[in-house]
């Protein structure tokens, strides 16, 4: 025995001594053992294959691997073992149970040892404990399991691809790109984005980005979808192996696309707007700078817009504008642009010309095309532009300079008695500093009140008594002296400066015809104006009721005046207010009767007293037959609806006989006394019989 150990000790050279391996055996993770053929008997065992069968290395010596691994284990592996027994390598994984109770994976390898020639001697036993790669990979089996029940039923088109060639996918992205998991599987995942995004996707795969990017996508069917795409790398894989969700956004694009073209498109015509005008402008101008070409500026302004608008209503006066762009659009060519600025304003840009002719030509064309007659709810209406036309680079090299310039020549075109057109002059701009000027004294005037009111008597035919006044503005100019109303009621109306005068109007017209009734006089009402814009604008209402109590004038003495197209659209607003103005006492007569294209149904529908015949039908008579006609049906239609009708402008005595016999009820007009200002008015009212 000592010469055994000592040789232990002193190993051959090259040979590991049995210490040594059995150091070896036992420092391994494995267990280890290794049993004799065919009796079965323990030969040799590792620490780690002893202690975990309950045994030390010297006691497991020597037993039966049924005796050293107990009766259940046995039974395991008894065909395993079987197998070994004839010459086979075996390798199985099992599950333990360690007397602790806990759970292990092993692996077990059984390598028969052959002695030459072929004597089958022992077997090698190899245990290795694959617990945590098992749960490990079971993590991975799991969670990708839970990954495709999720892919399944989501809507979102998912996609697994290895170094960009997929291997998997779910549905959602069959239905997303019309083709079947198997057609796709294999493909490059870029052969499905448009060329113009590979570099993208590419980018992204690459440096394994997981922040969203959008792409675009071909269907089978050949139509490209816009998609949100997101990639991740799949956990515990190397970063080639990745999962990709695809959102349609075809809907989010489109409405991105629609909010676009909202932000540069006028809504009522879907012309580009102003915006979007200057900046095409900019880049037509640019290029025929480079080009060295020309490019004509065409600004368009409907004649008479406003009265088609108040008197048809809005609905027919957006029709207007809608069929007023189409005929523009057909005059010009697809490079051409065309544009509303807003309201009746529309603006042409030719971007390639030879010269003014040819902007003379398009422009004689767009006068010939609204020639004919539009047609607005069922009626014939005729309209004219006027338009003014700047060129480049004569007139201007940039967008802003153009458009100006153009609509200072329209400026021009209306002053030459509308629907012509007109080049840009040097000069012409001056009247836009006009405007401007214009407007600033407006302002003053209203801060310093700079405003008289006249005041016309209404005079019974009946009896020739007095039976009312109406108030007329006027402007008292520093430099023109008095400037009528139709001269500054339109324009201020277009400067939003219409309510301060009329707030002026209604508290001047109740406060002085107060006063002259408190000293007696006048003891009728006082008509005042308002504008169509006022109506809609202003608290009327309210600000009546405010103007009533503060002047102290007794309700009934008061009268407004409107025009045809305030009852002509909306008809319930403005039913309300007519009919809480009635409530107060206050009342109503329709201004200039018969000259809006109006339908007789609304006079029956609100509260009026007054139907106030135009001057236009007035004038003509009693020689013109029409208008005899016409003046003789409004008051036999004034009489039938009860209302009071009022003739406007009479001059004559003929024109008075006349209206006399028709059964007119009053008269207002030069004949009877041109209007006054305050002093005169007192002074005619107080005049000896
Ligand atoms: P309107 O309300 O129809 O007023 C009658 C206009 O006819 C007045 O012109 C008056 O001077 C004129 N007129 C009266 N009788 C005769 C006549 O026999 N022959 C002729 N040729 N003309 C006559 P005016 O004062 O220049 O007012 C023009 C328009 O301005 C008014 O027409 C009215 O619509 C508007 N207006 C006047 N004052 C105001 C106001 O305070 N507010 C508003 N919003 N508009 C006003
Ligand atoms: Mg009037
Ligand atoms: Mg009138």
């Amino acid at each position: 025995m000592p010469d055994t150990s000592n040789d232990a000790h002193t190993p051959a050279a090259g040979a590991p001594s049995d210490s040594l391996l059995r150091l070896i055996a036992d420092s391994v993770p494995a267990l280890m053992a290794y049993y004799d053929l065919p009796s079965l008997h323990c030969r040799f065992a590792n620490q780690g294959y002893a202690a975990y069968n309950g045994h030390s290395t010297e006691s497991i010596l020597g037993l039966t691997v049924r005796e050293a691994i107990g009766e259940k284990a046995w039974q395991a592996i008894e065909p395993h073992v079987e197998r070994c027994k004839q010459g086979e390598r075996v390798k199985y994984v099992r599950e333990q149970t360690l007397p602790s109770g806990e759970a292990r994976m092993i692996e077990v390898n059984l390598i028969p040892h052959v002695m030459p020639p072929a004597q089958l001697v022992g077997a090698f036993v190899l245990i290795t404990d694959i617990t945590e790669r098992w749960r490990a990979e079971n993590a991975v089996r799991q969670s990708e399991e839970r990954m495709r029940k999720f892919a399944a039923a989501t809507d979102e088109a998912i996609v697994f691809h290895r170094n960009g060639l997929i291997i998997d996918g779910n549905e959602a992205l069959q239905r997303l790109t019309g083709y079947t998991l198997p057609e796709v599987l294999g493909l490059s995942i870029f052969s499905f984005i448009t060329p113009e995004w590979r570099p993208v996707a590419l980018e992204y795969t690459r440096s394994g980005r997981e922040d969203p990017y959008e792409v675009t996508i071909t269907h089978k069917d050949g139509r490209t979808i816009p998609v949100e795409a997101v990639g991740k790398t799949m956990p515990m894989h190397h970063a080639d192996y990745r999962i990709v969700v695809l959102h349609d956004i075809t809907v989010r694009k489109q409405a991105q696309e629609r909010e676009a073209f909202i932000a540069l498109h006028d809504p009522l015509t879907q012309l580009p707007n102003r915006r979007h005008l200057m900046e095409q402008l900019d880049r037509v101008l640019s290029l025929a700078q480079r080009q060295r070409g020309r490019a004509a500026v065409l600004f368009v302004d409907l004649d008479h817009f406003k009265t088609v608008n108040d008197s048809l209503g809005h609905h027919a006066g957006d029709q207007l504008l809608c069929d007023v762009a189409a005929r523009i659009k057909q005059c010009v060519r697809e490079a051409d642009m065309v544009a509303r600025l807003g309201g009746d304003e529309f603006v042409v840009v030719l971007a390639d010309i030879h010269g003014p002719d040819d902007a003379a030509h398009v422009a004689d064309k767009l006068l010939e095309a609204m020639h004919g007659a539009f047609t607005l709810d069922n009626q014939p209406v005729t309209m004219s532009p006027s338009i003014g036309i700047s060129l480049f680079p004569d007139d201007g090299s940039t967008g802003d300079v153009l458009l100006r310039c153009a609509d200072a020549a329209m400026y021009h075109a209306k002053e030459n008695g509308r629907g012509n057109r007109q080049f840009f002059q040097p000069g012409m701009d001056g009247r836009a500093m006009e405007v401007l000027q214009q407007e600033r004294q407006l302002r003053a005037a209203i801060t310093s009140h700079a405003f008289v009111l006249h005041y016309q008597p209404q005079m019974s035919l009946r009896d020739g008594s007095l039976q009312g006044f109406e108030a007329l503005v006027r402007w008292n100019h520093p430099e023109r002296g008095l400037v009528g109303p139709d001269e500054f009621i339109g324009f201020a109306e277009s400067r939003g400066l219409i309510a301060p005068i009329g707030r002026w109007v209604l508290h001047e017209a109740c406060r002085q015809l107060k006063a002259w009734q408190d000293e007696g006089l006048a003891q009728v009402p006082m008509a005042v104006n308002l504008s169509a814009l006022e109506f809609r604008q202003r608290d009327l209402v309210g600000e009546i009721a405010a103007v009533l109590r503060s002047t102290g004038l007794p309700p009934r003495f008061l009268e407004i005046e409107l025009t045809e197209s305030v009852l002509m659209h909306q008809t319930g607003p403005v039913l309300d207010t007519l009919n809480a103005i009635q409530a107060l006492g206050v009342g109503v007569s329709v201004d200039d009767f018969g000259t809006g294209y109006s339908s007789l149904a609304y006079l029956k529908r609100y509260p009026i007293d007054k139907l106030k015949i135009d001057r236009s039908f007035v004038m003509d008579t009693p020689g013109d037959a029409d208008d005899v006609a016409i003046v003789t049906a409004i008051i036999q239609m004034g009489h039938s609806l009860q209302l009071k009708t009022v003739a406007e402008g009479v001059e004559t005595a003929a024109q008075m006989e006349l209206l006399r016999q028709l059964g007119c009820d009053l008269v207002q007009g030069f004949l009877i006394s041109v209007p006054m200002d305050a002093q005169d008015t007192r002074r005619w009212l107080t005049r000896p019989e």
